[in-house]
């Protein structure tokens, strides 16, 4: 491991990584920063988990100048949540360089507010192909001074149908640029978007995803019709804090959450047509572990970013070796082991042979073992709370917390994860404590107002 005082950064960014506890770099990062610092264009395999996003991250905050108001940084990633997630890592590694503003700017809400924030040009924008070519078509985005532009997964922005609104962002940029591009996988489009936007690029490609080593996987041989049973026994098994179970289509995420939610597992289905703040509500439920088990098809697992997820199950095989690493790749984060357990059944077979043979190794398979019907519910360990109010009421993390444990008399460690919305906020609170934070809640105050509780049960 090589830490990162050896590099060539700047005081201030080696403070950031302080600050944020990084002090080995990933593989990933070892391979791609010397690159990166030195200016020159990168493509890289990398998967979620890889430490990618302070790669890029650290190669932006390098190369810019804040003390000139100018846009000099783009990162176009596939989602909104992907957005969020990059635009916090590089705020954070930015924190001890003064005023550099990064803007989060995707689709599916209103232009108007978005074009508002850029009136005061930010140094760093982060967002999805779609909604940042349509600011630059009104020249609400000028991209003169743009040195690096970050593709990130840049194999699910090509999945998703962006490869046009790419080409269109590529024309406006300036030519003089360093381009960074990340990718899970390098199929042959994403090869040749590297081709056509770099220029001698470095290559990393990691023979097998780092992270992959350190994931566990079992392969369980069992019929279609016996689907459910095992999957009841495995999570009843391996009682896993979270997991997110993986199905091929939408119908059988519906029937597979619904027969859990049945056998009362804290249960949660994500599929592609809920709208953005059912979305929001299931991610934060499950993030803040008040619902164990997230079940999901691919489309709407994009984006999805839980750190620590300790295990994924595939319902389903998935149908192409891409596909089902991607899936993987989202347990045994940063060094973390992970466990990934396959159901496959008879006509699947053959998908798995086509998996071994991108793995490069034989898969292994695992029995069964029935009789799980003595041990104890898998309950989630947290409750969450929905509260009417959020940050347009000046609702602030510490107030609610304030409230939970001083009025109404909750440990600290009762409360779990806050998170706060424009005009929502969600608590989780322990288990064996919501009855009465809700009751509380609803008696008292907060910030001296009353404001609607709802329950989340999951
Ligand atoms: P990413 O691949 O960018 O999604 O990063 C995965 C996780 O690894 C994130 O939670 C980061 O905070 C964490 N991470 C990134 N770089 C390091 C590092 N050098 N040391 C420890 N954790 C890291």
């Amino acid at each position: 491991m090589i830490d990162f005082s050896q590099l060539n950064v700047i005081e201030s960014l080696k403070q950031g990584l302080r600050e944020v506890g990084y002090t080995d770099m990933t593989p990933v990062q070892a391979a791609t920063l010397p690159a990166i610092l030195a200016a020159r264009d990168v493509v890289a395999q990398a998967q979620t988990g890889s430490g990618k996003t302070a790669a890029f991250a650290l190669g932006l905050l390098s190369a810019l100048d804040a003390t000139v108001v100018k846009l000099q940084g783009m990162v176009l990633c596939p989602t909104r949540e992907l957005a969020d997630q990059v635009s916090r890592e590089i705020r954070r590694l930015a924190r001890f360089i003064p005023n550099v503003k990064v803007l989060t700017l995707c689709g599916g809400v209103p232009l108007r507010p978005h074009l508002a924030s850029l009136a005061h040009e930010p140094h760093i924008v982060v967002g999805t192909p779609g909604r940042l070519l349509e600011l630059i078509e009104k020249h609400a985005l000028p991209l003169r001074s743009v040195k690096v532009l970050v593709l990130d997964e840049a194999d699910r922005m090509l999945d998703m149908g962006f490869a046009e609104a790419i080409g269109d962002i590529i024309k406006a940029l300036p030519s003089q640029r360093q381009t960074l591009l990340f990718s899970a996988t390098i199929p042959h489009a994403v090869r040749e978007i590297s081709c056509d936007l770099q220029r001698e690029p470095f290559d990393v490609t990691v023979e097998l995803e780092p992270a992959e080593a350190l994931i566990e996987q079992t392969f369980f041989e069992v019929r279609a019709e016996h689907k459910l049973t095992a999957l009841q026994s495995l999570l009843l098994q391996h009682r896993p804090e979270s997991v997110v179970v993986f199905c091929n289509t939408r119908q059988a995420v519906r029937t597979v959450a619904g027969e859990l939610a049945a056998r009362n597992f804290s249960v949660l289905a994500l599929h592609g047509e809920l709208d953005q703040r059912e979305r929001e509500e299931m991610l934060v439920r499950f993030a803040n572990r008040s619902c164990t088990v997230l079940v999901a098809s691919d489309v709407a697992a994009r984006g999805l970013d839980i750190a620590e997820l300790p295990m994924v199950i595939n319902f389903d095989v998935a149908t192409d070796p891409d596909t089902h690493l991607h899936r993987i790749g989202r347990t045994g984060r940063a060094g973390l082991s992970g466990l990934a357990l396959s159901l496959c059944a008879p006509h699947e077979l053959a998908r798995v042979k086509i998996i071994q043979g991108r793995l490069g190794t034989p898969v292994h398979w695992g029995t069964l073992t029935s009789s799980s019907a003595a041990l104890a519910p898998l309950l989630a360990p947290f409750v969450t709370l929905a509260i009417d109010a959020g940050r347009q009421d000046k609702l602030r993390p510490g107030d609610l917390l304030g409230a939970l444990t001083g009025e109404a008399g909750l440990p600290a460690a009762a409360v779990g994860k806050i998170a706060v919305f424009a005009t929502r906020t969600y608590v989780a609170i322990a288990r064996e404590w919501h009855a009465k934070a809700t009751q509380r809640l609803r008696a008292g105050k907060i910030k001296g107002r009353t404001f609607r509780i709802r329950e989340m049960d999951a």
